[in-house]
């Protein structure tokens, strides 16, 4: 297993923004919105009860004057050899109505069994199901003759009426179950037992005003100077609106901040809304996102009139991609029609406003690339803010912001901590600051030191350390090898990341881990590629030449390794069969999935110059192994011995890093 402090691992990513008691707008909350009355108050309630009640009454009556059941046989030998039957009809072909005269009626009727039926010459009194109306002709037919009578026999086609109604029951029945589970599961999702199907189109936006903010500002956000400079305009134009307006100059009317999670998104609208000194209302894309059809749309219309009432205002949507997102794709899959329509509303609400509402639409995502050209368009978001991951001094700058709270040992160096979280986030940073805390406080020290720091980090990449683990020798041995191998394939090649330590202390679900530098750059070159293969090949290679096998730990090596590898061939052109090609869709509108760019004979050919390169880079990770065997087992045992190692360690034993590797580069 190889770790890079690259791919910092969330852990709880996001901490806790320092805010006050946040306050949770329910419907029907202090805002002045009307209480829906649970319950039988509801009027709601009344039309169930109500339906309810006729269809029990109703149910009870057709009970009362419906025929008896009979047979033919009893109809035959019983009535009709009395002369008692006036008339047969045939109803939709499936039973059949015996008419009696009304003396032998009120006969029957005196019949305790046959207390309930119908009277009158118009009602039928017995009926009975029959197998086909054939036969039954045949013996009406027959009948007749043997009791010489001219008993009718009619049809009736009988689809209308109440017999319709009784066959839909079971339909009714159901859809107002369906009704019913709906407006409990909205109540459920609107919030409290005052949410009833009125609140599910309502937007549940935090609002934090003036009274209930503690006020974020500029200074609680480090770093990010370009992105404060163009959202300074913003503060600007809340804070003194008529200088914009005699000038007729036109604010844009809202602006995406794009970045990765947890580089302060957020923080930076807050504080945008604590400078200027307005209300706060904040919402995520995914609140608008419900199963019902246009409840997307319908919150929408909701905030941004809760947001029209609070002009001027700032008024926020986290991950607006859940809405966002590029209309059309998948088409076929139904539930895109919902987001369509709520995205359809958003797009005409920006445009329903004017600039100079005072209104401020802050909107944060990780992937501009996904989102609707239609947001981007002047006049909606027409402002894009990158808020990238912090470069070296700015996470300086943050650790300085959340070590304010600290209580820290004397001389602790910022820079290095800074240095220490390459790829870390803010949030992340701030996570490393609480978990240091915490850790010094379970070892009882009087102050948080850089240790501690560097157990947070560590923890905070690998996971927590579980040295409780039970691993055999012969594991141990294993990994102790393959945690060599990488090690020693990333020291000699050129342009692998420099190590820092490596170590076979289990730490989340692997079983050891070696820990790079990487340089901050922003692209990689070909040959970089090249040796990160070879040094995440390393740890396989290493167990194969010492043990001559091969274990599951490798998983994740391979399917790192097995990615760029395929990356390089189809995302960067760094194939030469395949020349300067990209499959990339950075549009994110065409579904790979389903539908290769590409023909059947190039996929073949990407597999193989994928297979070439993964073969490649594994022949130099084997090269450096089998000439650097006495070394590894050198490593292997001081690994085994101490735990961890660091490169101070693997300096001793192979001397200095070969000229001009990535560590030179850099320097
Ligand atoms: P995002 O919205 O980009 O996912 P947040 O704004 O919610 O991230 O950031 C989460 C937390 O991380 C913040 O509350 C803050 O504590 C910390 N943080 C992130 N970026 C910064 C920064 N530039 N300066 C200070 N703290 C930051
Ligand atoms: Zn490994």
């Amino acid at each position: 297993m190889e770790n890079n402090i690259e791919q910092p691992q969330q852990q709880g990513g996001a901490s806790q923004p320092p805010q006050g008691p946040r306050k949770q707008q329910g419907p029907g909350g202090p805002e002045g919105q009307p209480k829906m009355p649970a319950g039988p108050r509801n009027p709601f309630m009344w039309g169930w009860l109500a339906i309810a009640a006729i269809l029990t009454v109703w149910m009870i009556m057709g009970d009362r004057v419906t025929p008896a059941e009979t047979d033919w046989n009893t109809v035959r030998s019983d009535m009709i050899s009395r002369g008692e039957v006036t008339k047969i009809v045939v109803v939709n072909r499936e039973t059949a109505e015996v008419y009696l005269t009304k003396a032998a009626a009120e006969r029957y009727r005196s019949v305790e069994e046959y207390s309930n039926i119908p009277t009158g010459e118009d009602k039928a009194q017995f009926r009975f199901t029959i197998g086909s109306v054939d036969l039954l002709a045949a013996d009406v037919e027959k009948a007749r003759a043997e009791f010489a009578t001219a008993l009718p026999l009619d049809y009736r086609n009988d689809r209308g009426g109440w017999a319709t109604v009784l066959n839909w029951l079971p339909m009714i029945f159901l859809i107002g179950l369906f009704f019913f589970m709906m407006r409990s599961m909205s109540g459920m999702m609107g919030g409290g037992p005052g949410g009833q199907i009125m609140g599910v189109g309502r937007a549940k936006a935090q609002v934090f005003d003036k009274e209930k903010q503690t006020k974020v500002t500029f200074k609680d956000v480090a770093g990010l100077e370009e992105a404060k400079v163009e959202i300074m305009e913003i503060v600007d134009f809340l804070k003194k609106p008529e200088k914009y307006k005699e000038l007729g100059g036109k604010i844009p009317k809202g602006a995406l901040l794009v970045g990765p999670p947890g580089t302060g998104k957020t923080l930076l609208a807050k504080a945008v809304a604590g400078e200027a000194d307005v209300p706060f209302l904040s919402i995520s894309g995914s609140d608008f996102v419900e199963m019902f059809v246009g409840v997307g749309a319908s919150r929408v219309r909701d905030l941004f009139r809760q947001a029209k009432e609070k002009a001027p205002c700032i008024l926020f949507i986290d991950e607006i991609d859940a809405i966002g997102r590029a209309r059309g794709r998948n088409a076929g899959y139904g539930s895109n029609d919902e987001r369509e329509n709520t995205l359809n509303q958003l797009l005409t609400e920006m445009d329903g406003f004017g600039t100079n509402a005072g209104v401020i639409l802050l909107a944060a995502t990780n992937r501009s690339d996904i989102l609707d050209k239609a947001l981007m368009r002047a006049g909606r978001f027409d402002r894009q803010i990158e808020v990238g991951l912090p470069e070296l001094k700015e996470r300086e700058q943050i650790f300085e912001v959340h070590l304010q709270n600290l209580k820290l040992a004397p001389n602790l160096d910022r820079g290095f901590l800074a240095k220490q979280t390459p790829g870390f986030s803010g949030a992340d940073i701030a996570n490393v600051c609480n978990e240091a805390a915490l850790i010094a406080a379970r070892g009882g020290k009087p102050a948080v030191d850089k240790e501690d720091f560097m157990s947070a980090i560590d923890r905070i990449v690998g996971g927590l350390e579980r040295r409780s683990l039970v691993m055999s020798d012969e594991e141990k041995r294993l990994t102790a090898f393959h945690e060599a191998g990488h090690a020693t394939v990333s020291w000699f090649l050129r342009h692998a990341d420099p190590l820092i330590k490596v170590t076979i202390i289990p730490r989340g679900r692997s079983l050891g881990a070696s820990w790079y530098l990487p340089d901050e750059r922003h692209n990689t070159t070909r040959e970089q590629f090249m040796d990160k293969i070879a040094s995440l090949l390393g740890g396989r290679v290493a167990e194969e030449v010492f043990f001559n096998t091969s274990e599951t730990g490798a998983l994740s090596d391979l399917e790192r390794a097995t990615k760029m590898a395929y990356a390089m061939v189809t995302y960067f052109g760094m194939s030469e069969a395949l020349g300067n090609m990209s499959y990339y869709d950075s549009s994110g509108s065409s579904d790979m999935a389903f539908t290769k760019p590409f023909s059947e004979q190039t996929a073949q050919q990407i597999d193989a110059e994928t297979k070439r390169i993964l073969g490649e880079a594994e022949a130099a990770a084997r090269e450096v192994i089998t000439r650097n065997r006495t070394g590894i087992e050198t490593l292997a045992a001081r690994l085994l011995d101490k735990e961890t190692v660091f490169s101070e360690d693997l300096e001793e034993i192979f001397g200095a890093r070969p000229e001009g590797t990535n560590e030179d580069e850099r320097a």
